[in-house]
């Protein structure tokens, strides 16, 4: 076969038109059919971009000056956006982020699914896009004066950009970061050195109720001595009286995973609080809760729409955490089982039934592949399931389970949109119709796309 050689070289600066945005956002521009990704290129553009890795079909490139700018094209807030790698859009006017991830799902249904067909409406967003994350969690690093910094890290990298505010937080976690930093750093406590594996402290992680206004702290040493204990949580609730919790958790090991094994409560409760609609739950240091209360509250209003219960339906919530959905639906369902592989989470999810006074939820721990086709053989026989699985979808087995149990509805949440079509196709030819597909945006400024789909059993 004759080898034809990329028509660009690697350092080449080139001028090229973006022509499309791949789902990561980065610009799409080819140069005689050879495709360029350009990360802030955005379609239509007219740019210099610096060519700086060449592969056989397709090249990585820099932009270097856009001459003709979209209108699009919008001044990022952040100061560090260029450098840090937690936003991905913030050079994109918010309406084109919305446009751009549904057509991201819409791709997916068509190239993975062959669902041309179907419905995918427009992307549900936020009408204040910034501020919405309830939870931090930020490396801690030292100046060469010695003083404490807080940042995230650069771009593929572990350097720390010393920041002061990150746009997407909940203000009061900005300021209590900065807090406990300047509380920590005047009380000679050090930052942990990932380098060498020195150090004290790792991670300021705080947890905040949107609701309830509830705080909580959790400080992550390498040492498990935390040291001037005392006059940290002092120090801490003076400056702010909203504090409820103050936890320590201890991680040794050399890696990339935040939390350690071992988590002990300085101060106040071991649970924060807050609520997503009518419902409360409690929210522990390592429990999964969504990070976007109020596009939590729009996802779940619209997968129990999907879900149409009256009332007497038998359901289950597979993937269910510390039970968020399970309890949303157990408002409108005769009985709702959850299902988790997290023990604790399953712990959780109990206590939280209990704390909404719920007793038509019962919860499981155990994988939802095995636990599915049991319940069938057992003879439970569902009305709806509900899953929101992890990133990569559901497990074959239980959309086997799925099929066999020949449901009314299915409600498929889903942060995926590959794996979310890819199960679509798969219960589509084992007897389901895919009605509908809402893509809601959880995560405002970065490329990540949630979305709730509404299947129903095909008529026979
Ligand atoms: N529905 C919840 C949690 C969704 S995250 C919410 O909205 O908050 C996905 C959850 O699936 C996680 O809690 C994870 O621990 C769990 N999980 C992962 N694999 C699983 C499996 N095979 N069986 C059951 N649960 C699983």
């Amino acid at each position: 076969m004759a080898k034809t050689k990329p028509p660009v070289q690697k350092n080449q600066t080139i001028e090229l038109t973006f022509e499309d945005l791949t789902h990561e956002g980065d610009g799409v521009g080819k140069v005689d059919g050879y495709p360029l990704f350009v990360p802030y290129g955005l379609p239509g553009e007219q740019a210099q971009v610096k060519v700086i890795k060449v592969k056989k079909n397709f090249g990585f490139g820099k932009l270097i000056e856009v001459y003709k700018a979209s209108d699009e094209r919008v001044e990022p807030p952040c100061d560090v956006y260029y450098q840090c790698g937690g936003c991905q859009l913030q050079h994109m006017s918010y309406s084109m982020q919305l446009e751009m991830k549904h057509n991201q799902v819409k791709n997916a249904m068509k190239k993975v699914a062959h669902l041309d067909h179907v419905p995918v409406h427009d992307t549900i967003g936020m009408d204040d896009p910034w501020r919405y994350r309830n939870k931090v969690q930020i490396p801690v690093g030292q100046k060469e004066d010695g003083q404490l910094m807080t940042g995230f890290y650069q771009k593929r990298s572990h350097n720390i950009i010393d920041m002061d505010t990150c746009l997407i937080q909940d203000e009061m976690n900005d300021r209590m970061v900065e807090s406990v930093r300047r509380i920590a750093s005047g009380l000679g406590i050090d930052a942990y050195d990932e380098e060498n594996h020195r150090g004290v402290l790792r991670h300021i992680m705080v947890r905040t109720g949107q609701t309830t206004k509830d705080i909580m702290i959790v400080l992550v040493t390498r040492t498990k001595k935390l040291p001037q204990k005392d006059k940290l949580i002092d120090e801490i609730r003076d400056a702010f009286p909203n504090v409820k919790s103050i936890v320590h958790n201890v991680n040794s090991e050399r890696t990339n995973v935040i939390l350690g094994k071992e988590t002990k409560v300085l101060w106040g409760d071991e649970y924060i609080y807050d609520t997503i609609g009518d419902v409360k739950f409690m929210i522990s240091p390592k429990s999964f809760y969504q990070v976007n209360p109020t596009q939590t509250k729009t996802l779940y209003d619209q997968a129990l729409e999907y879900a149409d219960l009256r009332g007497g339906e038998t359901v289950i919530d597979a993937y269910c955490g510390i039970g968020t959905i399970s309890l949303f639906l157990a408002q409108k369902a005769k009985m709702v089982y959850g299902v988790e592989i997290v023990p604790e989470a399953v712990t959780d999810a109990k206590k939280n039934a209990r704390l909404n006074d719920m007793d038509n939820a019962e919860f499981y721990v155990g994988q939802a592949e095995e636990l599915m086709p049991w319940w069938h053989n057992q003879g439970l026989r569902p009305d709806v399931i509900v899953v929101d699985p992890p990133r990569k979808g559901c497990d074959e087995e239980l959309l086997k389970a799925m099929i066999d149990m020949e449901l009314e509805r299915i409600v498929y949440v889903s942060c995926n949109p590959s794996t979310l079509a890819r199960d679509l196709r798969v219960l589509e030819d084992g007897g389901y119709e895919t009605k509908v597909v809402q893509p809601v945006d959880m995560f405002p400024q970065t490329n990540h796309v949630e979305c709730v789909t509404w299947l129903e059993k095909k008529e026979k």
